[in-house]
């Protein structure tokens, strides 16, 4: 027996690790301290009652012989699929089939699965900072060597720079936006310049658009589709995770139009394939789960959660701000992308925030090397705790 060895080539990730680390021992040695973690990547609203209710429901379904459900459709019951393309698609526009709508267990998995249906000698566009997944999963599946990375700064907003006539044309490209880490957004014009490309060359854009709900002004494109001639370039990836606080639950899905038609084949019909033969459906229960949120009482609760996070965030950006830092995100995201002072590193800033506000952040080198010289901060928190942090930063740095 031998391993993939694809996984030794893999970097060892210590960034959550040595935050959590790092602040355990940080309130050992200061017993009487008050941390405050504005380093939360994961969403502390409880589900909306609409979903919880058509939970129940469903489970009482299960209890009854009649209404009873074994394994669900491969690419998910119609009921949600059809509220999906009603409510994401067809109410914005946007002309999608319901066939090229596939349910999955979230976004993570479909970013990291979809590589099985292409070719491993494709060379793939990543983004840095970035959201680590795109990066291991293409390792994990023997692309190490294909990875061309996209430089993102501050002068730009940090929007990656279309390669230039004579630079390596890659085959596929990762874009997130509003982005994980930074917050920062795609307006259309910029997104239909990376459409452009991806037609002109015949690369296939893969689009993670897992904090679209969080989108507040009408430039800024929730969906990839809204962009002309992205259904013959671009595959969606949405989540349920930051939409509707579905992160434990899990659901999610991916958007493969038919027009995408590669080496004579539809990447519609080969995930079609590759899911039904390796994933059996996502439960039942959490199936009307996702479904409920698609109602005008559902839309209302899921924005009260989703007000709540960008108002933190708001509040973050504006307070740091007022004390001298420059930063961007808090609009459009949960996230802030906080410059930090001269001199500093984005660990050893991490440790100073510690020590003198006692505020956790995660150190924005942890997400690539661009994320040098930043730190994320992040809205998932409370609003009390928030407001407690912001205050500690503008007395420790504000002048
Ligand atoms: C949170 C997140 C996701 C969502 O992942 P799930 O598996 O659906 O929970 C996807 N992409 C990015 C960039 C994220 O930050």
């Amino acid at each position: 027996m031998k391993i993939n060895k694809n996984f030794l080539d893999l970097e060892a990730s210590y960034l959550f690790s040595t935050v959590n680390k790092k602040t355990r021992e940080f309130i050992a040695s200061h017993p009487d301290s008050d941390v405050i973690k504005l380093s939360i990547g994961d969403v502390t609203k409880p589900l909306c009652p609409v979903v919880i209710d058509a939970m129940h429901k469903a489970v009482d379904e299960m209890a009854d012989e009649k209404t009873f459900r074994g394994y669900p459709p491969e690419q998910g019951y119609d009921f949600v699929r059809e509220k999906i393309l009603e409510w994401d698609y067809t109410k914005r526009g946007i002309d999608i089939k319901l066939d090229e709508i596939f349910l999955s267990d979230g976004a993570k998995s479909d970013c990291g699965n979809i590589g099985d249906i292409f070719a491993t000698d494709n060379t793939v566009a990543i983004c840095d900072p970035v959201y680590p997944v795109y990066i291991d999963t293409n390792i994990m599946n023997g692309r190490k060597d294909k990875i061309i990375i996209l430089p993102c700064s501050a002068e730009t907003n940090f929007l990656p720079a279309l390669p230039a006539e004579g630079d390596a044309v890659p085959d596929i490209i990762y874009l997130c936006f509003p982005n994980n880490p930074t917050g920062t957004v795609a307006p259309k014009n910029y997104l239909k310049q990376w459409v452009d490309y991806a037609n002109a060359h015949h690369s296939l854009i893969l689009f993670d658009s897992a904090y679209e709900a969080f989108v507040t002004e009408p430039d800024v494109p929730k969906s990839i589709y809204e962009i002309e001639g992205a259904k013959s370039c671009a595959i969606e990836l949405r989540s349920f995770s930051k939409t509707a606080g579905f992160t434990g639950l899990r659901c999610g899905y991916t958007v493969v139009p038919h027009e995408l038609v590669f080496d004579g084949t539809e990447l519609n019909a080969l995930w079609f394939r590759r899911q039904s033969t390796k994933f059996n459906g996502v439960s039942y229960v959490t199936q009307r789960a996702a479904e409920a949120i698609y109602s005008e009482e559902g839309q209302k609760q899921i924005q009260e959660n989703l007000s709540f996070y960008r108002e933190n965030a708001r509040l973050i950006f504006e307070g740091v701000s007022a004390a001298g830092f420059k930063a961007f995100g808090g609009k459009n995201s949960p996230y802030v992308w906080l410059q930090i002072p001269e001199g500093f590193t984005s660990w050893s800033f991490f440790d100073e925030l510690l020590e003198e506000c006692q505020v956790v952040g995660t150190p924005g080198s942890g997400f690539g090397k661009m994320g040098e010289g930043y730190l994320r901060l992040t809205g998932f928190g409370s609003r009390e705790r928030t407001i407690e942090a912001i205050e500690r930063i503008k007395a420790s740095f504000g002048r």
